[in-house]
């Protein structure tokens, strides 16, 4: 049978989640809980590392974190009471379990595991430079160049060894690392990726620490927020507390403002402001910008139901959920055979034709990559007999890629990139299409300071690697692989610069 499998998910997808436990005698149980909190930060592989105090105990495979940790006897091969978990999604052909994390490695430093959301810039010019010396590489992962240069450091203690090799690297990472009796968790100094600390009474009537990417994973645990970790800070929790440790020079701080657009789950407090908050206030601005006179306001579901929210509360047109999801269908779907084939997005949304026909539709979504997808929903929604069709966007035109741990195709197969918002409406087969503004943006996320990265709209970003690396082959118009070389290893790195203890 020659099937035909059908990627409609246009979103961009963000590459992982992490989860922290230290001290809970079900460490892997709450790391299994909390990586199911973090589903939408991937879905193709996860894995947990658990420690009973002597050995570190692994278990990883492809899948969604539920088959895989439903398994009979899959968490009771999982001791002890500190674990790390992590959910990954990787991009087609990049699949392998081999690159599923936590990675665990037993060095010089001892045994270790680690998890790592974000992605590093420089990753492939260490990769060279540490084989060309002699290390050898066992994945295609970014963060095993971290583990080669965490083996190498000379520092007596694994916080210097961290801060040694973290000095070293570029690009985001939101990282946990598992000792036998340590749990680390290290923010790059930009602070791309959010990373945020828990407490959770165990039955002991002691107190659980938690780390988690969002803190939706804590409220599924009744665990309580403490803070965020913050940009540039590695926190060390052992049986004596937590140390914080500024383990690298103060950056400008570059939050990922897309994690509010549409990443996180609308539940977290991301950044220390809610997301829910930010998406409807989006919304309101995004009437504001681009109103029209429409009779009803339908979200795209899920992620384009906070901002359809926000938009009608501003606007006062009724909002309605004209559009009906399919749940129980992934990224991907394999048609089954040529004689029942194009389906397309009817297999994951389908159109109230009693809501819809007749109307003026205001057809609210966070955003859009290629725009295949948002034309066929425009041409459902005509189809299900809606008069008018008035497409509006909660973020700005995305133009370029991004390189700190978010999955997105190339420069020229983002619609935005070289179409003007009228040739992209044209194309949708829209009325009319409104993206909120770079101001409006900043703005609903409360951002007065420029602590978020918006370099997928503005094309502008912040580490110089990246820079040289979207210089565009001019024969083909693909992107060019970096004519970077790293000049000189840094020397030893500056010492932590403050510890401060919290009990
Ligand atoms: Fe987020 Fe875009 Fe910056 Fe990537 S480039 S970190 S998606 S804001």
């Amino acid at each position: 049978m020659n099937n035909t499998i059908l990627d409609f998910d246009e979103h961009f997808h963000d590459h992982c989640g992490v989860f922290g436990v230290f001290g809970h005698p079900e460490a892997a149980n709450l790391a299994y809980l909390g990586l199911y909190a973090l589903q939408h930060r991937g879905q193709e592989s996860a894995g947990i590392v658990s420690s009973d105090g002597t050995e570190l105990h692994l278990h990883r495979a492809m899948g969604e974190v539920e088959e895989i940790f439903q398994q009979p006897g899959v968490l009771a091969k999982l001791p002890g009471s500190l674990a790390i978990g992590h959910t990954r999604y990787s991009t087609a052909g990049d699949k392998a379990l081999l690159n599923a994390q936590p990675i665990m490695i037993d060095c010089n430093k001892g045994k270790v595991a680690l998890g790592h959301n974000g992605n590093l810039t420089n990753a492939a010019e260490w990769r060279r430079k540490l084989e060309h010396r002699g290390s050898i590489f066992q994945t295609n992962s970014d963060t095993e160049v971290i583990v080669h240069l965490l083996a190498r450091s000379q520092a007596r203690n694994l916080s210097g060894a961290l801060g040694d090799a973290l000095n070293q690297v570029e690009g985001a990472y939101s990282l946990l690392v598992l000792t036998q009796d340590e749990l680390y968790a290290v923010r790059d100094p930009r602070g791309f990726r959010p990373l945020v600390l828990g407490k959770l009474a165990t039955p002991g009537g002691f107190a659980a620490w938690l780390v988690a990417s969002e803190t939706c994973a804590f409220d599924l645990l009744n665990a309580h927020y403490v803070r965020e970790i913050e940009p540039g800070e590695m926190l060390r929790i052992s049986k004596s507390g937590i140390e914080s440790i500024r383990f690298a020079p103060e950056k400008q701080h570059q939050q990922c403002i897309f994690e509010h657009v549409y990443f996180s789950r609308p539940d977290s407090i991301i950044f220390g402001r809610s997301v829910n908050q930010s998406r409807e206030m989006l919304g309101r601005l995004l009437a504001r910008e681009h109103p029209v006179e429409a009779d009803i306001v339908v979200p795209v579901p899920d992620s384009g139901v906070p901002a359809s929210v926000g938009y009608a509360l501003e606007s006062k047109i009724p909002f309605r959920m004209g559009l009906i999801r399919n749940h129980y269908i992934g990224r991907t779907f394999i048609e089954p055979s040529q004689a029942i084939r194009n389906f397309g997005v009817k297999l994951k949304l389908n159109p109230i034709r009693g809501l819809i026909e007749g109307q003026r539709v205001i057809l609210v979504d966070d955003s859009i990559v290629r725009g295949t997808t948002s034309r066929k929903i425009v041409r459902m929604v005509r189809d299900a007999g809606a008069k008018e069709v008035h497409v509006r966007i909660s973020c700005p035109p995305t133009i370029s890629p991004c390189y700190y741990g978010v999955d997105t195709p190339t420069r020229e197969e983002l619609i935005a990139s070289s179409n003007t918002p009228e040739e992209i409406c044209k194309f949708l087969g829209a009325d009319s299409l409104g993206y909120v503004s770079l101001p409006a943006l900043k703005q609903a996320v409360a951002d007065t300071e420029g602590r978020f990265c918006t370099s997928c709209y503005t094309g502008v970003y912040p580490t110089d690697l990246v820079q040289l690396e979207v210089r565009e082959s001019a024969s083909n118009g693909k992107l060019e692989a970096p004519s970077v070389t790293i000049e000189n290893e840094p020397a030893a790195v500056e010492r932590p610069v403050a510890v401060e203890r919290e009990s």
